[in-house]
């Protein structure tokens, strides 16, 4: 390829050498034409005049079964396969044993590469791999040379597009189906250089003053009059305004760029010093400037960001990466879903997802080279996954998910007003995990007792400094307001790993899970744990309050975080302040140490909420964030199981309440087997709720007990086929 020449000239080479190098009388290229037509391109070895006379359907012959089903075949007698077609053509009767492989890009079938033996030769693995690989290189030469006009290729119906699974992580939950919309906001600049540059600085206040009015309209809009997804909204409407951005622009268009190139210049210094930074706060500063160079560019070149009519009624939103704002772009009641690239949990598109109530699959790798404008799109957000073209089979399965996700959620909303207790009547208290205000509207929707844990951290990631004490009341009060009643246990600030916070400085742990995080911050630095502590109270204003600190691994910890509450209570009464009516003060067990510790820690605290999410990777050494090692280490181990029996053990006769707010705790197996080893409280997606009150319901607590404790001294390994077969024997719902 590397030595030029037409692409014929080009193919007619390959197919030369793939021949000599495999010792193969025959190889021959296959492209698929319009009309779901595999044509002849290149042979070595058939009749050469056969070259773009012989066409195979797809599904046609050997060659087409390799193409419809995009697989590969390896026969040492093919004429015996019942799909052999012959063409009389292309004289290949006297050739017994063939090796195909289909030439796929991004999922797409372009054609297929073929050789053939006269003796009966078994091909092995490693040539089929080798001509998987030349399949490759060949793809991709294909594409890029337009061998096949990509319009023609277009023009294959369903055919040839083979359907794709592409699997992320889960940032929102939920199952959406549509079709895809690519978002790519890049504009082209035309003009660099501009002849009037006051004209030019005219130019970029009108584009820019345009923008201010966009954004305004966003805030304007009924999901975004309060909470964080505001919050973000107004972050990035203070960023238009931003002095030294504004001026940058100034100085650059004053040295003779164009206005739209000016921007561009700004956005390139920024990232030029910050692009290489893995610091998730700067990336997510970076993804707004990128937000807000996209939409000033887009007014300056007058081009409208998006034709909605252009766009499908059910839209699927597919980006690398994405500002908030830029999501706020589409027409909401038609937006479905949204994949990204990259994309976190924490990061702002996401907050405002969320808060949007669409499902969002992140870090779905190469999504956007492999979905083409308008293919339907499964996102299936509780599982990962991106199903990309599914064969109409999936569509009616996931249609059918969907329908019987609405009447399992309705039989849950039915379950609300019943009791969560066992059948041999154990109260088992069901509360909801919570981070953002706008997911406190589950607590009244699911029932939950009450919030079992609040992560207050996403608020401080969302800004650029430290959230002032009554920036922090406001959102507590708020919370507390919408709780009406219902118990919230605030966790203090769990910052650092992989959450890190501009003006706190924590970057650079080789080790992030295990280095400068949570608890160990807020002690090192006493002033930020107290505003919040501070803030927390002043939100209570003589409402109870309930304060967990995250990441205890030694009795000191607590206790010295505790000096600041009371520091800060004393301050509270010393200024007429109201008190808490009544003050519930615990800690996350999330380090295994502190089950050698609890005869100490026991009388300091009222409740021990079991974080199993970071207790489990500490427990096993295993990276939680690590996909390679997800699943490795089962929840439902016999280790995890007996350590947190032997925590109730201990908390039980203290009279200390345990509850476990980690992910297991909302999967109702996993449920089953905490409810075993005697925990009674248990704090969940909100999503959980429902699934898992419908096991407790089902479930002979006295008999799943007895049961574990015996199958709980069997030698160490996963019990969750013993359980499931438990569950169904015995008529339990997981
Ligand atoms: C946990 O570690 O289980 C937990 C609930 O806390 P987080 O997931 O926020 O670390
Ligand atoms: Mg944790």
């Amino acid at each position: 390829m590397a030595r030029g020449g037409t692409p014929e000239e080009t193919l007619g080479e390959v197919v030369r050498l793939v021949a000599n190098e495999m010792v193969a009388e025959v190889c021959s290229i296959y492209l698929l034409r319009a009309g779901e037509v595999l044509e002849l391109f290149a042979t070595q070895g058939l009749n050469p005049s056969a070259v773009h006379r012989t066409r195979l359907r797809v599904g046609e012959g050997l060659v087409g079964d390799i193409a419809a089903h995009a697989r590969s075949l390896a026969l040492d007698d093919a004429q015996a396969h019942p799909q052999f077609a012959y063409r009389p053509e292309t004289g290949e009767e006297i050739y017994h044993s063939l090796a195909g492989v289909p030439i796929v890009r991004a999922g797409r079938v372009l054609g297929v590469l073929v050789v053939q033996n006269r003796t009966r030769r078994q091909y092995d693995e490693e040539e089929i791999e080798t001509l998987q690989t030349i399949a490759m290189v060949l793809a991709e030469m294909v594409a890029a040379q337009h061998i096949v006009s990509p319009n023609e290729v277009q023009q294959v119906d369903g055919l040839g597009l083979l359907p794709l699974r592409i699997d992320g992580v889960q940032l929102t939950p939920g199952v959406a189906i549509g079709h895809a919309v690519l978002h790519e906001p890049r504009i082209v600049i035309q003009k660099v250089v501009a002849e009037d540059s006051a004209a030019e600085q005219i130019r970029f206040d009108e584009a820019l003053s345009a923008v201010r009015d966009d954004v305004d309209r966003m805030l304007e809009a009924h999901d975004m009059q309060s909470g964080e997804q505001r919050e973000i909204l107004e972050t990035f409407r203070m960023f238009v305004d931003d002095r030294g951005w504004i001026e940058r622009v100034r100085e650059a268009i004053a040295s003779g760029l164009t206005a739209e190139a000016a921007v561009q210049r700004a956005f390139d210094d920024v990232r030029a010093r910050l692009g290489q930074s893995t610091d998730p706060y700067i990336r997510e500063r970076l993804s707004d400037l990128q937000d807000l160079t996209n939409r000033v560019q887009l007014r300056l070149t007058g081009r409208a960001a998006l034709d909605p009519s252009s766009l499908p009624e059910d839209m699927i939103v597919i980006a690398r990466d994405m500002g908030p704002a830029e999501l706020l772009d589409y027409d909401r009641t038609r937006l479905r879903a949204l994949v990204l690239e990259e994309g976190s949990a924490m990061s702002h598109v996401t907050i405002v997802a969320r808060a949007l109530d669409i499902p969002v699959v992140g870090r779905a790798p190469d999504v956007l080279s492999r979905v083409e404008p308008g293919d339907p799109i499964i996102v299936d957000g509780d599982h990962a996954q991106v199903l990309v073209r599914p064969a109409e089979d999936i569509v009616q399965t996931i249609d059918a998910a969907i329908e019987a996700r609405v009447e399992r959620q309705r039989k849950y909303a039915a379950l609300r007003e019943y009791p969560s207790a066992t059948r041999d009547q154990a109260r088992v208290g069901l509360q909801m995990n919570a981070g953002l205000l706008i997911d406190m509207q589950h607590l009244e929707e699911t029932g939950a007792d009450g919030v079992g844990l609040y992560r207050t951290e996403i608020p401080f990631m969302v800004r650029s400094e430290f959230p002032d004490v009554d920036a922090q009341a406001w959102l507590y009060s708020r919370v507390l307001d919408v709780a009406d009643g219902k118990p919230v246990t605030f966790r203090t600030l769990d910052v650092g790993g992989d959450k890190v916070l501009p003006y706190v400085g924590a970057f650079g742990d080789d080790n992030p899970a295990m280095g400068w995080r949570a608890i160990r911050i807020g002690l090192d630095r006493p002033a930020m744990l107290r505003r919040q502590l501070r803030a927390l109270i002043q939100a209570a204003n003589g409402r109870p309050l309930s304060v967990m600190f995250p990441m205890i691994a030694e009795v000191a910890e607590l206790t010295g975080a505790r000096k600041l509450l009371d520091l800060e209570l004393d301050r509270a009464k010393r200024r007429g302040l109201a008190l808490p009516e009544r003050l519930r003060v615990g800690v996350m067990f999330e380090v295994p140490a502190l089950a050698w510790q609890l005869d100490s820690l026991l009388p300091y605290v009222d409740f021990i909420s079991v974080g199993t999410n970071d207790l489990l990777q500490f427990l096993y050494a295993a990276d939680r964030g690590n996909t390679r090692l997800s699943g490795r280490y089962d929840s439902l181990s016999p280790a995890l199981l007996r350590l947190l029996h032997f925590v109730v053990e201990k908390t039980r006769p203290a009279g200390v309440d345990l509850s476990v707010c980690g992910e297991m705790a909302g999967r109702p197996v996993e449920a089953l087997a905490l409810l075993a080893v005697g925990v009674r409280t248990l704090s969940m997606v909100p999503g959980a709720i429902g699934p898992v009150k419908a096991m407790v319901r089902s479930l002979d607590l006295n008999e799943a007990s007895a049961f574990l404790a015996s199958v709980l001294t069997q030698p160490d390994r996963p019990l969750r086929e013993t359980l499931r077969l438990f569950a169904a024997d015995h008529a339990v719902e997981i």
